[in-house]
């Protein structure tokens, strides 16, 4: 399986994040790609490639040009008012009213920010830019023929909504891959197993009948996004009947969580998609320290083996996942699990 990789997302390197009131150290941060990275490389999984590049207009059918601009010039705005040595310019987490508070650095943030917890810094946006043709890259591969791929992605993309960025997330990758697969003529389906509702990606897709979105998660009662992510929320309009939570509670170990997959699988594959984007959280550990899963090391073989059953091209897209030690084991279990099927 060929991998899709670029080091540009070390340039964002977030040493703090807001949380539940308090700066702790960052979890979303450089090493969980390189631990991926390397286990790759030692248990021969296959190529580790660059990306092409891409210009905007594949980002421009997801997200709002607003938003994507100030993405762009957030740091430089915030070091212009702040100075050089600025701390990390984190989001307000306010919302005020966007037709009315645009000019500053602190009312953007506040407008285009859900949470608190998504830091912008010098090298975010190039980090965010180049993880975006990653993706697409990996997406060019499984249009060309492949029948699987791997974008090594971070930073991650599935709580990025159209206009609103947070939970460690700027710009939806699986979100992003999905409309330029769909424009290209190719019908996407999109299965999320990271740990937390993929919420961004949902609101994208919610009011439409081309992309099927399935998330398997931590019920949001106790785990973040909170507010979204129920078994209720099924779509709107067009889209009614395209989306499908499946919450879990916390605890779930492999013999639920299997069961809940086994359903999962069926239902995207009822959907008759010619491809499915997978977003690869690996946050589902029963040791990552920010979730409350417990899902074994093993268990990701038996995760890739029936992902496997989708009998579709599979485009593995990396979203979230803190256990630094165990990360690339995890990965390269999913996608040898999904080989060896
Ligand atoms: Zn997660």
């Amino acid at each position: 399986m060929k991998t899709f990789y670029s080091p540009v997302h070390m340039q964002h390197d977030p040493e703090l994040q807001f949380d539940e009131g308090h700066f702790l150290p960052a979890v979303e941060i450089p090493v969980r790609v390189e631990k991926v990275r390397v286990a790759l490389e030692t248990r021969h999984i296959g190529p580790i490639l660059p990306p092409q590049a891409f210009d905007d207009s594949a980002i421009l059918r997801v997200h709002d040009s607003g938003l994507v601009r100030f993405l762009g010039t957030a740091w430089n705005e915030w070091t212009a008012r702040y100075g050089s040595h600025a701390p990390v310019a984190t989001p307000s987490a306010v919302h005020y009213p966007p037709e009315i508070y645009l000019s500053e650095v602190e009312s953007k943030l506040g407008t285009y920010s859900s949470s608190a917890d998504a830091p912008i810094m010098s090298g975010t946006w190039p980090a965010a830019r180049e993880a975006v043709n990653v993706a697409l890259t990996a997406a060019t591969a499984i249009r060309n023929g492949e029948t699987s791929a791997f974008a090594l992605t971070r930073p991650p993309g599935h709580h990025a909504s159209a206009a609103v960025f947070g939970g460690f997330c700027y710009l939806n990758n699986a979100a992003i891959a999905a409309q330029w697969l769909i424009d290209a003529g190719i019908k996407p389906a999109i299965l999320d197993v990271d740990y937390h509702a993929g919420n961004g990606t949902q609101s994208i897709f919610y009011e439409r009948d081309d992309v099927f979105f399935c998330s398997l998660h931590a019920d949001p009662n106790f785990a973040y996004p909170h507010v979204t992510g129920f078994a209720d929320e099924r779509g709107e309009g067009d889209g009614e009947g395209y989306n499908l939570n499946l919450p879990l509670p916390i605890g779930t170990d492999w013999a639920r969580y299997e069961e809940a997959l086994k359903f999962a699988v069926g239902a995207v594959k009822h959907m008759g998609p010619d491809v499915v984007i997978v977003s690869l959280g690996l946050d589902t550990y029963i040791e990552d320290p920010i979730a409350g899963f417990q899902l074994k090391s093993a268990d990701y073989l038996k995760m890739g083996a029936k992902l496997a059953a989708l009998g579709k091209p599979v485009l593995f897209l990396f979203e979230g996942g803190y256990c630094f030690d165990a990360l690339g084991e995890l990965a390269t279990n999913v996608l040898e699990g999904f080989e060896g099927a």
